[in-house]
């Protein structure tokens, strides 16, 4: 019997996880098959409870599904709790648990691929979404001396800085203006673009949330946004001298756990990184022609 696995959310179209949990699928020779599938918010009950079948190892969720699936679960685990979303379901002889693995996935790329530590460092976070909430919870964890969270609405960067403060770190919110952002960036050791600013087909595609002259030379600059895979941030925080890091790591990362609590196998990283990163370049020259 071939095994099923998957990806749902509404739409469902951009999404790359096929191209790269197949690749791993193939690779370590395991008879599955990964399908994207559009679910809309009315079939995400009927959809959930059809995963026990036996032929379902588990799913991937994504954006609009990740809260809405948690009542039809048997268990979520604690990262999935605290961040109040799901993104990999797995299923064991009919019994379904619900996993986050998005704040690990953006911990392992920052430490094997950008090689850098968070404790005792200063911190920006740009942005204060549902991605900006899983990699503040992912830092706290590992502990940090700072940080500084910027946003458009100043309201819901309030609500992150307190996950900091509850834990004894400083933290302020900051408005995402000019001014504020060229003092905060000056003193960062690690800046993180959690907006879709800079994503392709996004509200500001050309956009970068700090300019050149605003980001520090000796400064780690992580952009979450994969497509492009070089986004305007990346470019300019190359030409100030700072390190940079895209999120197709963080996206292979957080996929790799998910393949490994389905398999039980360990996920060929580089596979996925080298499929994921071959499509996302198919994308870019189609997109620039
Ligand atoms: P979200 O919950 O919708 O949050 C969007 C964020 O972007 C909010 O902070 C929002 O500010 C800000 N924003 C949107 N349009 C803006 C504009 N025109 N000017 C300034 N700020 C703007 O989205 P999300 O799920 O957190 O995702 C954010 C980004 O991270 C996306 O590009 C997504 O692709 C990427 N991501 C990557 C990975 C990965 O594995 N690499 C994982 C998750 C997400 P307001 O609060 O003011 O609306």
């Amino acid at each position: 019997m071939r095994s099923e696995l998957g990806i749902i959310g509404f739409p469902i179209g951009h999404s790359i996880s096929p191209v790269f949990q197949q690749a791993a699928l193939d690779y370590c020779g395991i008879d599955a098959t990964y399908r994207a599938t559009e679910v809309s918010p009315e079939q995400i009950g009927d959809f959930v409870k059809n995963l026990r079948r036996p032929e379902v190892l588990g799913i991937n969720v994504t954006v609009p599904h990740k809260e809405a699936v948690i009542p039809y679960l048997d268990e979520v685990d604690e990262f999935a709790t605290e961040a109040g979303a799901v993104n990999t379901i797995v299923n064991r002889n009919g019994r379904l648990t619900g996993h986050n693995t998005d704040g690990y996935g953006f911990l392992r790329a920052l430490q094997e691929s950008g090689g850098f530590r968070p404790r005792g460092r200063k911190v920006l976070i740009v942005g204060a979404g549902g991605a900006a909430r899983g990699v503040v919870q992912a830092l706290v964890r590992e502990g940090f001396s700072q940080l500084l969270v910027a946003n458009r609405t100043l309201a819901r960067a309030e609500v992150l800085v307190q996950l900091a403060k509850v834990r004894g770190i400083p933290a302020q919110a900051i408005p995402l203006s000019w001014n504020e952002l060229s003092l905060a960036a000056v003193e960062a050791h690690l800046i993180v673009n959690c907006t879709t600013i800079g994503m392709a087909h996004g509200p500001d595609p050309q956009g970068t949330p700090l300019l050149l002259h605003q980001i520090p030379p000796g400064s780690l600059v992580y952009d979450l946004v994969y497509n492009p895979l070089e986004t305007p941030l990346l470019r300019a925080a190359a030409r100030a001298g700072a390190g940079t890091l895209g999120g197709i790591q963080m996206l292979v990362h957080q996929g790799a756990a998910s393949f490994e609590m389905w398999t039980g196998e360990t996920a060929p990283v580089p596979v996925m990184l080298a499929a994921a990163t071959e499509v996302m370049k198919k994308m870019d020259t189609s997109r620039n022609k």
